[in-house]
């Protein structure tokens, strides 16, 4: 992004750029986190930074995938419920087991599921179709050659792809790495976000409030935001309005941050948006008006000598959560080297009108039912109640100021 206009000369930040721009400047702005080895227990939620290939055919040998009987299909071709197949039973083969059998013709192994073909064997009789013998097995049904076997390489050729690079470490993936024998992957880890609310009106949860103040929502609810998508974050302290101590604030952190967010302090106010004030002498720090409500004013640019990343996002809790979901989630997705992480959309039936401000794209807060979604009462951006009950956003386009019910939007699925 280029810089900001220099301090004084537009407040104003120059005409608003709609949400497309800003979060693909965003995006190109972002370089991804250097790759690191982790052992398989540490890579959930992490971003595979190679492929991951078969080292070995999966499974690597041939197998029984149910409990019952090793015989040769020919054995038992003729086996009906008046006539079965008598064979008699030479052993027993159970999952585990590293000998090594061979099925001699006319008779049959017992075996358990996962457990290693004998040789000389082409098809397994599941216990179910015998009457369950010991020494000697009656066997009711026919079973084709290949019946209720596994073989080598069945899920998986020996080199190939089970995994390619920029996939998520989910359970599902931790499972195949696992699977192909591997103890540790190459990936690019959660990042490390810190999240910093600035205010002179915000006090701790917790502690009794005094007319004039408000308790810091914004900092548990961005830290919590960033789990939830995967990242490591640490909330700090509350800030004040202090425009020498914002600064020095921000550079503490820097050693353990990949990204750090800030919310407040970034309006119109002059002097007492202090993030704003202190970021802006930096030089690094964009600040602009993104065509949208809520989350107008919004900020980043990167810091420190590492050059960190950094969001400095407005100071109403909605506007703040909003420009999370919309601008950092994405941004988290990049610093790992995906681009997964953009909220999933649906298109939906209103169940009752909106309203939203020429020239902006609304978000407002709904519920989404199956392929209907009903706005909810209080839309102001410091309303957290109703955003306590969202479960959704509705997308109201920059060129509509109004839908009515009826009408189908976009909405985005919140996490
Ligand atoms: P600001 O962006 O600092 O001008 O703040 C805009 C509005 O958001 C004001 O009403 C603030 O009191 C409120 N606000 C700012 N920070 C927080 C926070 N951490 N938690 C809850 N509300 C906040
Ligand atoms: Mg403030």
């Amino acid at each position: 992004m280029t810089p900001g206009p220099a301090a004084g000369a537009a407040d104003a930040d120059g005409s608003p750029i709609t949400v497309e721009a800003y979060q693909s400047a965003i995006l190109s702005a972002i370089t991804p986190l250097p790759r690191v080895q982790l052992e398989l227990a540490a890579a959930e939620g992490c971003v595979l930074a190679e492929d991951v290939t078969a080292a070995v055919p999966l499974p690597s040998f041939d197998n029984s995938s149910m409990d019952g009987y090793a015989v040769q299909a020919c054995d038992v071709a003729g086996a009906a419920q008046q006539a079965p197949a008598l064979l008699r039973v030479t052993g027993e083969i159970a999952a585990g087991d590293v000998g090594a059998y061979r099925l001699a013709p006319g008779t049959a192994i017992k075996i358990m599921t996962g457990a290693q073909l004998p040789a000389g064997t082409d098809a397994v009789v599941p216990v179910e179709w015998t009457d369950g013998g010991i020494e000697q097995v009656a066997v009711y049904r026919p079973a084709e050659p290949g019946n209720a076997v596994r073989y080598a390489g069945g899920d998986a050729a020996e080199g190939e792809t089970l995994l390619s690079a920029g996939a998520r470490m989910r359970p599902m993936q931790i499972a195949v790495a696992a699977s192909a024998g591997r103890k540790a992957v190459t990936v690019r880890p959660r990042p490390r976000v810190v999240v910093l609310s600035t205010g002179d009106e915000l006090t701790e949860p917790g502690t009794p409030l005094v007319p004039g103040q408000i308790w810091d929502s914004n900092s548990y609810m961005i830290a919590a935001c960033a789990r939830e998508a995967g990242a490591v974050a640490y909330r700090h302290a509350v800030v004040p309005d202090d425009p020498a101590g914002v600064l020095p604030a921000l550079e503490e952190q820097l050693s353990r941050a990949d990204l750090l967010i800030t919310t407040g302090g970034v309006s119109m106010g002059g002097e007492h948006d202090v993030v704003k004030a202190a970021l802006r002498e930096l030089g690094t720090v964009t600040f602009r008006k993104v065509a949208m409500q809520p989350g107008m004013p919004q900020g980043f640019g990167m810091i420190g000598h590492e050059k960190i990343p950094i969001f400095t996002l407005p100071g109403n809790p909605v506007s703040a959560y909003v420009s999370f979901q919309v601008f950092v989630r994405p941004a988290i997705a990049a610093l790992q080297g995906a681009d997964d992480l953009s909220l999933p959309v649906v298109r939906a039936t209103l169940s009752g009108p909106v309203r939203s401000p020429a020239g902006r794209r609304s978000y407002l807060r709904g519920v989404l039912d199956g392929s209907a979604v009903t706005p909810l009462s209080g839309q102001q951006s410091h309303q957290v109640a109703s955003l306590g009950r969202a479960n959704a956003l509705i997308v109201v386009p920059e060129g509509e100021t109004q839908l009515p019910a009826g009408h189908t939007a976009d909405v985005l699925v919140l996490p």
